[in-house]
């Protein structure tokens, strides 16, 4: 089976599993965990901060940071497309307290002048803007990639305005390998960063958000108060360490393998409109006289899954698990797909 529904459905390789079985552990409550002590270390040296947190998911590093960057009844600029807005349960009310203050962007990714046009004055009537939130790459724009003078643009405005800027960096390696950016210039843009080790890093769980020192200090707290503070997390953590060290640089495999897909949909009338494909995600159209759940259903008899996402858009996402030959076989069958269904 070839699974494109999702980069989360990869399982730990060997050498991920056999680095967690050996992992030193001890009570991560306590701060005595010696492998999570490890993996948040190298991350916020990786991103040039201070300091950082592992979370269970990607949704708790995200909430735990929008929680901490504001008061409740603030208000919270993102595009509507965000994940922390559309994919995390009413997060930012449940948890924050806070209303989000969306924008439409070009495939979830937001400029300087809508967000400068989005502050709210200050004046009793408006609630206080505190926070933006961006998102790199944009899952739902098809894996689209800022080009990263746009966010030093934003980061401006936030400056000027005494906002708080946090990135959902879910796949932001994925971002980083696809442009040639280094980590070090996202650590400087943003106050906050998510990155997930559940997505392309392949790892079974777990989050890291980094920060400074003071922030991931009260950042812990309300980790804890949502229910995340985990005791021996070193066998999880291990995995974490082992995809920094091992799954990165391979990322540019599963962009390559995604074109490669992409190059097969191209040629077929079926197909519509394909978002533009930077990193590991196709978010494409599908045509008449298929629809996306006939669409998913036929690739399916041919071992092949993907996600029919809306009435008209079918999702692939390559990653980890998906082989060369994997590859080699779904572009054969879209190849061979009949013009009717
Ligand atoms: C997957 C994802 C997350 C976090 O998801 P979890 O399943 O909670 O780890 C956050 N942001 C984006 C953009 C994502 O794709």
């Amino acid at each position: 089976m070839a699974d494109f529904r999702s980069d989360t459905f990869t399982k730990p390789t060997p050498g991920m599993l056999d680095a967690m079985m050996h992992a030193r552990v001890g009570d991560d409550v306590f701060g005595e965990d010696p492998t999570v002590n490890e993996l948040e270390a190298m991350m916020a040296d990786i991103f040039g901060k201070e300091a950082a947190l592992y979370c269970a998911s990607g949704t708790m590093s995200n909430q735990v940071a929008i929680k901490v960057h504001t008061q409740p009844g603030d208000e919270v600029i993102c595009s509507d497309l965000a994940h922390v807005f559309v994919y995390e349960g009413g997060g930012i009310a449940y948890n924050a307290g806070c209303q989000a203050r969306t924008l439409t962007g070009d495939r979830g990714m937001i400029t300087a002048a809508q967000v400068a046009a989005a502050i709210n004055p200050n004046d009793v009537h408006r609630a206080r803007t505190s926070l933006v939130c961006l998102e790199n790459s944009s899952n739902r724009g098809g894996g689209a990639c800022y080009n990263f003078e746009d966010i030093l643009s934003i980061r401006e405005v936030c400056q000027q305005h005494n906002l708080a800027l946090h990135l959902d960096g879910a796949r932001l390696f994925n971002a980083l390998v696809a442009t040639g950016e280094t980590p070090e210039q996202y650590g400087q843009a943003f106050d906050t960063i998510s990155i997930c080790l559940n997505k392309g890093l392949g790892c079974p769980m777990g989050s890291v958000l980094v920060g400074s020192k003071a922030f991931i200090k009260e950042a812990r707290r309300v980790r804890k108060k949502l229910g995340g503070g985990l005791r021996q997390a070193g066998f999880m953590a291990a995995a974490g360490i082992y995809a920094l060290e091992h799954h990165i640089q391979r990322l540019g495999e599963d962009h390559r393998h995604a074109k490669m897909i992409t190059d097969a949909l191209i040629t077929r009338s079926f197909i519509g409109h394909i978002l533009p494909v930077e990193t590991n995600i196709i978010i494409f159209d599908v045509l008449e006289p298929w629809t996306p759940v006939s669409f998913s259903e036929h690739l399916a008899k041919e071992g092949i899954r993907v996600a029919a996402i809306s009435p008209t858009q079918v999702r692939m996402v390559t990653h980890l698990d998906v082989t060369p030959d994997m590859v080699q076989h779904t572009c054969s069958v879209i190849s061979h797909m009949h013009h009717h269904a």
